[in-house]
């Protein structure tokens, strides 16, 4: 017999993720998404997504790092191959609060001075005094081909997949969605995971959320780099992320603080940010990507039921710009939260 049945609005990391955890509950599980599955155009879709409890803001968030790779473990033991590559990390700035954290949470971390960062970053040019903080436990989560294995994984365990299917917040409503001719759907329980698109299926949080363009230069660098560490908040300017190009992928960098909330993005400036932290001679730019998440005010996630759905349906949004790690903790909140209520009502 069929367990209950769900309908999960959106294939990005979040979605996929809460499809897998209900799939493995026993539950009928159904997955659209606006455009292909996988969609290349979702957040989740890149060469890679930074794992790392560099930017902890407590003790707890760092706690939320462990839990995470603990949940992405599964995944590899499932699929029979990791998407996971340790790299180590490097923090440029702000090391004395994180360094705190990391302590307090058992994280391995160390202090580097300049000349050890030298060793660790090729071709530094110009970095501000004072070094950087290094982890061991730090890496790259291999994110397209971590979407594309999950897309396969979850069809394979009988989820039903809908690409090219927008859902309409009048369908969220009323609790029922036309499948083709003749045929309609009324799942049990409906959750929303439509990233940066969240505002426009779920109009009445269009202005809890702002949607964040980023762009990233992609580049093929010498092979010392294959062995560097990801770099956060770094360079003259603090602002500098990197992904060192493992697994054949491309070296990647951008500058958090050039992502302006709807603005314009400045190449120009990036360029010259990358120029006065690297001896970028080597370097062959092969493209640049821009990429929209979306986040709130306080930077809190949103995961709380659509009004006037009677708790059948939920949304989970917010997930900022570090939320592809921590996709593994999402769908398990998800499944704690939505199902219990929706189990009581059924
Ligand atoms: C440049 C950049 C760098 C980042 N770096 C990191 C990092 O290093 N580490 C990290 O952990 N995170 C990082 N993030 C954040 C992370 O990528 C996102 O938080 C995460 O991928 C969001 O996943 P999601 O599933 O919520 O949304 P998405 O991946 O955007 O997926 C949402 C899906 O919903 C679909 N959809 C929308 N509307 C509808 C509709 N009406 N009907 C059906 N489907 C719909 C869309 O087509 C899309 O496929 C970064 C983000 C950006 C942009």
């Amino acid at each position: 017999m069929r367990g209950p049945s769900l309908l999960v609005v959106g294939a990005g990391i979040n979605g996929l993720w809460t499809a897998w955890r209900f799939l493995r509950a026993g539950w009928d599980v159904t997955l659209a998404d606006a455009g292909p599955l996988p969609n290349p155009a979702a957040a989740s879709w890149d060469q890679h997504r930074l794992i790392h409890p560099l930017g902890a803001e407590s003790e707890a968030d760092v706690h939320a790092i462990e839990r995470a790779l603990g949940g992405w473990a599964e995944l590899w033991s499932r699929l029979g191959h990791s998407h996971y590559r340790q790299t180590g990390g490097l923090l440029g700035n702000r090391m004395e609060a994180r360094s705190i954290f990391l302590g307090a949470a058992g994280w391995p971390c160390q202090r580097v001075g300049s000349a050890s960062l030298a060793a660790l970053v090729p071709g530094l040019r110009r970095h501000p005094e004072g070094g950087g903080l290094w982890t061991p436990r730090a890496g790259v989560l291999l994110a397209d081909r971590i979407v594309t294995d999950m897309v396969r994984l979850i069809e394979g365990l009988g989820c039903r997949l809908l690409p090219n299917r927008p859902i309409l917040e009048e369908e969220i409503r009323e609790g029922r969605f036309r499948l083709g001719p003749g045929e309609a759907f009324a799942p049990d329980l409906t959750i929303v995971a439509a990233g940066a698109g969240t505002g426009e299926v779920i109009r009445m949080l269009a202005p809890r959320l702002t949607g964040v363009d980023q762009t990233m230069f992609y580049f093929s660098a010498p092979r010392a780099w294959e062995r560097a560490p990801l770099l956060v908040d770094f360079g003259p300017h603090d602002d500098l992320w990197a992904a060192p190009p493992v697994a054949g992928t491309m070296l990647k960098l951008a500058a958090s603080d050039l992502a302006v909330p709807g603005g314009p993005f400045d190449s120009d400036a990036l360029s010259e940010r990358i120029a006065e932290t690297f001896r970028t001679i080597e370097w062959r730019f092969v493209r640049q990507a821009r990429c929209r998440y979306a986040r709130t005010a306080d930077g809190a996630r949103i995961l709380e039921p659509v009004r006037g759905t009677d708790q059948r349906a939920w949304v989970v949004a917010g997930c900022n710009g570090g939320g592809f790690k921590l996709a593994p903790l999402v769908a398990e909140l998800v499944w704690q939260h939505a199902r219990g209520q929706v189990e009581a009502l059924a």
